[in-house]
């Protein structure tokens, strides 16, 4: 029998009548024959609330009180999906993170899966009745409840469904991953099928439909996905099928565009070329937790010197600028300089290695519309570049017509 994981994030799950169409797309699936388990998100808004009910007693995310607040949301929508598939006529039952066996590392607020028992919910799978997790969390081995960061549900999900073997459906408020974001350019158009690794870099790039650590471990688990609405009427919805790049018919050079703005770039000016400076620069920003993204080392003017350049999103600025201050002698800098303002700019595809032409499409298309490109960044099979905040509509639309992603 077929088992398939269906998740339902907090638009889906938003109020009555959404929690109710959400049940009919379970039961659809439920009547196709498949055996079905369900994760639900907090309805829209209410981890937002309950971080700022938590906020106002001094509390933040990272704390532990803070945790067991928020994963008060998911427990509220997961009794809730119950209920209404038991409208139905379907039997269900609701499991907290701790009652699915869901056991977390790391730190309050941003916890890791360690392991998933999945023994009580394929119990109840086999005692005929579906399964409700509530997303997002699981308890440490101190027996506290813990919550996996911004978005876990999704990779509450995929664990789920990687240890029931099973495909994951996320449902979500669009129709599955587009090739850009179709708010900036309307001719942007539903991907059908797209690798791990693409999906991947488009949700570090600042696609949002995916939390990233979750395609991480689709991939790693071998986990099929599929993103798709819970707008749509049951079996109405195509989606976008996430799984390995082997088995993606479509040949493509890109696959989509993405953007993040309000990034930052901080400059270590005149430092020693030594590789131990860089070492020094970078060790102490990855103690102060700041993820650095670009990163170029070109010479500098006087002889054994070097100019180190790396962008950061712009709410670590002042955390990153203290770090590289405080790393300054030991990478023997003249000067750390910084600027704001910019952001990033990301062509993503799995044949971006296969062409040689596909830089030159990037800097011609951006350069006929007179977008300055600060810094440009590569990796197999994304090219990322650095501009103004204020270029990122012109500058997403030229690349998406520019790799022939145009919709007709
Ligand atoms: N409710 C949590 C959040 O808003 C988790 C999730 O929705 O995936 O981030
Ligand atoms: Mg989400």
């Amino acid at each position: 029998m077929t088992r398939l994981v269906m998740k339902f994030g907090g638009t889906s799950v938003a109020g009555p009548e959404r929690i109710r169409a959400a049940a009919r797309l379970v039961a659809a699936e439920a009547e196709k024959g498949a055996q079905v388990a369900v994760v639900v998100s907090a309805m829209a808004g209410e981890t937002d609330r309950l971080l700022a009910l938590a906020s106002g007693f001094g509390g933040g995310l990272g704390d532990s009180e803070t945790d067991a607040a928020l994963a008060a949301g998911e427990q509220v929508s997961a009794a809730l999906m119950a209920l209404a598939l038991g409208e139905l006529g379907l039997k269900a039952r609701s499991f907290l993170g701790w009652q699915a066996g869901v056991r977390t590392d790391g730190p309050p607020g941003a916890s890791r899966i360690a392991g998933l028992d999945a023994a009580p919910v394929l119990a109840a799978m086999r005692a005929g009745e579906i399964p409700v997790l509530a997303g997002y969390q699981g308890v440490d081995a101190a027996g506290r409840v813990r919550t996996l960061g911004r978005g876990g549900t999704d990779l509450s999900a995929v664990a789920l469904a990687a240890a029931l073997d099973a495909q994951c459906d996320i449902y979500t408020d669009v129709d599955g991953v587009y090739t850009t974001d179709p708010r900036i350019e309307p001719r942007a158009r539903r991907i059908d099928a797209i690798s791990y690794d693409e999906m991947l870099e488009l949700a570090a790039q600042g696609a949002k439909v995916l939390q990233t650590r979750s395609a991480e471990m689709a991939k790693a688990r071998g986990v099929k996905l599929r993103v798709l609405s819970s707008f749509a009427e049951p079996g109405k919805a195509e989606g976008t099928m996430v799984t390995d790049a082997g088995l993606i018919a479509e040949r493509r050079i890109v696959s989509g565009v993405a953007y993040a703005r309000d990034q930052a770039r901080i400059s270590a000016l005149g430092a020693s070329d030594r590789p131990q400076a860089a070492a020094a620069l970078f060790g102490a920003l990855a103690d102060a937790e700041v993820g650095v993204d670009m990163i170029v080392q070109t010479r500098a003017r006087d002889a054994g010197t070097a100019n180190i350049e790396f962008t950061v999103d712009r709410k670590d600025l002042p955390k990153a600028l203290k770090a590289a201050e405080g790393a300054k002698a030991a990478a023997g800098a003249r000067e750390i300089g910084h600027e704001t303002g910019l952001a990033k700019v990301s062509i993503v595809g799995l044949g971006l290695n296969r062409r040689a032409d596909v830089a030159r499409i990037l800097f011609e298309a951006l350069g006929e519309k007179a977008i300055e490109v600060k810094v440009i960044a590569t990796s197999e099979i994304k090219i990322s570049a650095l501009i103004d905040n204020d270029a990122v509509e012109r500058a997403v639309r030229a690349l998406h017509a520019a790799y022939g992603l145009d919709g007709e």
